[in-house]
């Protein structure tokens, strides 16, 4: 039986200044960029889902870094721009939980969550310089824990042809989603990946638990993907639905523009 055909749409969340090492590890230091905060909403088979929340008040943030968002960018009003109200919402997946991935969960009290085990036991203990980051509730009276699914297995199937891998190293628990799309296999990076440098280059993001683990994770979205939406990508625009970038399929000097003539990503099929 073939698999779905997922429709994915980038929803603009807000946006956030942050040097630009903190995209690309080592890269630019002392260069301010502003990066948008980009949820996914993925439709197909009769469940919607989202990929990732984004963060709550940008006051609560501006303590760190300078956060923003306009009107039209809310959680609600982004939904509203493809149609969708909260209650619709099946199924969110976090690609870890960090607050600019997850602190709007409790909107959703009809969802049910996909979060990796580890990434669940981690965010209760995170290493020092990542406390922060992780100093939001992600439950409360009307999302438990029962609403959360811990996944503790790489390739988890949430519905058929759309799968969970293990991209650890921007956080311990990171993960992302391999989507059957029109355009082949889509990958949510999530934060394993924010910029298209991190896999031209490569370097990882900058925010780390292990650097070795994330430049492996990036060798595992290139191998298993056609197309990539990272959720921090300056180069999406609202509610794009088609032409994600290609995967640059070598990274380096020969990566750099470099287009997939095949596709590879072929373990949805
Ligand atoms: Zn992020």
């Amino acid at each position: 039986m073939p698999l779905p055909v997922y429709t994915v749409t980038a929803l603009r969340l807000g946006t956030i200044t942050v040097d630009k090492s903190g995209m690309t590890y080592g890269v630019d230091p002392g260069v301010s960029m502003d990066v948008p905060v980009w949820g996914a909403a993925v439709e197909g088979d009769g469940v919607r889902m989202l990929v990732d929340t984004g963060f709550g008040e940008p006051t609560d943030w501006d303590r760190y870094v300078p956060h923003r968002r306009e009107a039209d960018e809310t959680l609600p009003a982004a939904l509203a721009g493809i149609g969708w109200r909260l209650s619709d919402i099946d199924v969110v997946i976090n690609s870890h939980l960090h607050y600019d991935h997850a602190e709007n969960n409790l909107l959703l009290p009809d969802a049910q969550f996909y979060v990796s085990a580890v990434e669940w036991e981690y965010a209760q203990d995170p290493i020092a310089t990542q406390r922060w980051l992780y100093d939001f509730p992600w439950t409360d009276d009307a999302v438990t824990f029962q609403n959360y699914v811990l996944v503790a297995n790489d390739h988890h199937q949430v519905r058929p042809g759309i799968r969970l891998i293990q991209t650890p190293g921007h956080s311990r628990g990171h993960q992302s989603v391999l989507v059957n799309t029109a355009q082949g296999v889509l990958c949510i990076a999530g934060d394993a990946a924010c910029v298209m440098e991190n896999f031209t280059i490569p370097t990882p993001p900058g925010g780390l638990t292990s650097a070795e683990q994330a430049l492996d994770s990036l060798e595992r979205m290139r191998e298993l993907s056609d197309v990539v939406l990272m959720n921090h990508d300056p180069g999406l625009s609202k509610f794009q639905s088609e032409a994600f970038p290609v995967m640059p399929k070598v990274s380096g000097e020969a990566g750099a523009g470099a287009r997939s003539k095949r596709a590879t990503g072929t373990l949805l099929r």
